[in-house]
């Protein structure tokens, strides 16, 4: 049974008598599996609906007549019915696997889900698939569909990712996947000493030119490397140099206009970071490829439009350590601009160790301690919070302090929205 969540009013279902609160056994013959499921099943025209009212008595039976393709009008608080699929897989690099114990439990769910690749764009490594969800995934055109192909040499890619017994050939499927013609993005963790070097200019040469060359862009991104990386992965953070590099190979694959870098290795060389053509339409940004550029360039058109504003009110602004270089220097400009008083303090990543720089990942507790002895308006980056309003280590925004001289207020982190932000906390 799945519970429904709400019924669109002018929908059919609604028109049936369907109401929130009952749950649906049945849809033309099938309990869906998923929202998807969901959608293939509802896009009939004539539609035989079972559903239980919430007292939990007999059945109730709808015979519902609509157009094809006409919304029956259900919705649902999960996107999934049945269980989340879970990897197995044991990679070296898993941030799953590097996080300390205690943490919220859904933090250490290691999903590989076809479904959620498709509709949120999560990244799955197509070992767990079978001839069923392969066939599923064709026939009902799941596309884009977002991969984890670390190496395309089979010896390397199973020493990195060391997927379970019985687990299904990723290469062969892959390229069923894109012999069907669905459109595949795919993600490389880059692992210093593993997978880089000639393994990934091999790697790069065969999804541009080669077996898989029909991939729609290939995002590399460093793998994260915390304090509690477990001693045996052999996993450890690049080197500038090593970044130098890895950008240098990478550009050697620009005019294929489909192969993209990670900000972290721009910023970890201490280069600029490319500029809005070079990341086409931006097919990475559900791997974070192209974030930093998309802020830049939104800020600086918002400060564009600004004027001075007179203001002596000093703000802080909190944020990670590496992306403090582009922060500190757009907010100099903001400054200039407005006369205000920004400040940017760049938080040092306890909580994960020092190779963990990003903002996203920056905990309550780091925070706090990189605040002590400051005041007035405190702005925190807000995706740090989950969508319950916690950070990783479980603070909400208020706990982060306990000073009454301090005012945090958590800030957007889109470039143009965070400009425009920042001008009324300065200005009020
Ligand atoms: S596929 Fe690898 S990285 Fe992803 S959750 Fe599983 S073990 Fe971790």
């Amino acid at each position: 049974m799945i519970p429904i969540g709400s019924v669109a009013t002018d929908s059919p279902a609604y028109s049936a008598g369907i109401r929130s609160g009952d749950s649906l056994v049945e849809l033309n013959g099938k309990l869906p599996t998923d929202i998807l499921d969901y959608y293939f099943l509802a896009d009939d025209a004539q539609i035989h609906c079972v559903t239980v009212k919430p007292s939990g008595d007999s059945s109730h039976e709808y015979w519902i007549q609509k157009e094809i393709g006409e919304p029956l009008g259900l919705h649902f608080s999960e996107v999934v019915f049945d269980n989340v699929t879970e990897c197995a897989n044991h990679c070296r690099f898993c941030f799953v696997d590097q996080m300390p114990k205690d943490l919220r439990q859904t933090l250490y769910v290691k999903d590989d889900d076809y479904r959620l690749s498709m509709l949120w764009g999560n990244f799955i490594t197509l070992t767990n698939l079978g001839h069923d969800e392969i066939d599923r995934i064709i026939e009902q055109r799941f596309s884009p569909l977002y991969v984890s192909l670390h190496a395309t040499d089979l010896d390397v890619y199973s020493d990195l990712v060391r997927p379970g017994k019985g687990a299904a050939q990723p290469f062969d499927v892959l390229e069923s996947l894109l012999e069907a013609e669905l459109s595949v993005h795919i993600q490389i963790v880059l692992c210093a000493g593993f997978n880089d070097g000639v393994v990934l200019s091999r790697t790069l040469h065969d999804l541009t030119v080669g077996r898989f060359s029909e991939v729609q862009s290939v995002g590399i991104v460093p793998a994260g490397v915390t304090r509690f990386s477990p001693p045996k992965s052999g996993i450890r953070p690049f080197r500038p140099d090593e970044a130098s590099v890895v950008i240098e190979q990478v550009h050697a694959f620009a005019k294929h206009e489909k192969v993209f870098l990670a900000d972290e290795f721009y910023l970890l060389k201490g280069d600029r970071i490319p500029i809005d053509a070079e990341y086409q339409d931006y097919p990475q940004l559900e791997n974070g490829i192209g974030i930093a550029r998309q802020f830049i360039d939104g800020f600086r058109r918002e400060l564009q439009g600004m004027s001075a504003n007179n203001s002596a009110a000093v703000v802080t602004l909190v944020t990670g350590e590496l992306i403090s270089s582009v922060m500190n220097s757009l907010i100099g400009e903001f400054n200039l601009k407005t006369g205000a008083n920004v400040r940017v303090i760049a938080v040092h990543n306890q909580f994960f160790g020092g190779n963990v720089g990003v903002a996203p990942l920056l905990t309550g507790q780091d925070i706090m301690g990189a605040l002590s002895g400051a005041s007035g308006r405190v702005l925190i980056p807000d995706n740090i919070f989950n969508t319950d309003g916690l950070t990783l280590d479980g603070f909400r925004i208020e706990n982060i302090t306990d000073s009454k001289n301090m005012e945090l207020i958590a800030a957007p982190v889109d470039g143009s929205e965070f400009a425009e932000f920042l001008l009324r906390c300065t200005a009020a």
